[in-house]
């Protein structure tokens, strides 16, 4: 697996564009407040792995929603560290999931592997950064930090 320093914000753009025919099915609206070049060390294909698995996420939660849907993807510096948060509205996760929902085999899809999670939690851990979840009646967000490196 190849360290590389490379710009997280080009890398997020990318990924919005990868999913977009997703978004157009779905009907979501994405909205984006992303810091331009932000640039972090490690394994580029795993930080796309990490935004996949929570954009996928949303998306899948979203499928299910009904109202206006939305995704926003934000990014930006704070300290030493960049912070994503990867933002949906829909419904609030119910609290016996939220306490156990990076931990592998946690699913409540008819379908989930319930890995998905728990493979974001592997990666940025191993990247030293953090990720975390809050939810509330309104929306749930995803953010993860990564140690930030010069471009
Ligand atoms: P899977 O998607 O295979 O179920 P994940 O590890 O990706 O496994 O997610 C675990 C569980 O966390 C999901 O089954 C779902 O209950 C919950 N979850 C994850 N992301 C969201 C989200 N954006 N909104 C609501 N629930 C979510
Ligand atoms: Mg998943």
């Amino acid at each position: 697996d190849d360290m590389t320093i490379f710009n997280i914000s080009s890398l997020l753009k990318e990924m919005i564009n990868f999913m977009y025919p997703r978004f157009v099915v779905e009907s979501i609206k994405v909205d984006q407040e992303i810091k331009k070049n932000l640039f972090v060390k490690g394994v580029e294909e795993q930080i796309k792995q990490v935004v996949l698995n929570i954009m996928n996420n949303a998306v899948e939660e979203l499928s299910e929603f009904c109202g206006d849907r939305q995704i926003r993807v934000e990014a930006g510096l704070d300290g030493e560290y960049i912070y994503v948060d990867i933002i949906n509205n829909g419904r609030k996760i119910p609290s016996h999931i939220i306490d156990s929902i990076f931990e592998p085999f946690i699913s409540t899809k008819e379908l989930g592997t319930g890995l998905g999670l728990s493979v974001c939690k592997q990666i940025i851990e191993k990247h030293e950064g953090e990720i975390s979840v809050s939810t509330t009646e309104e929306e749930t967000s995803f953010r993860f930090t990564l140690p930030k490196a010069e471009g």
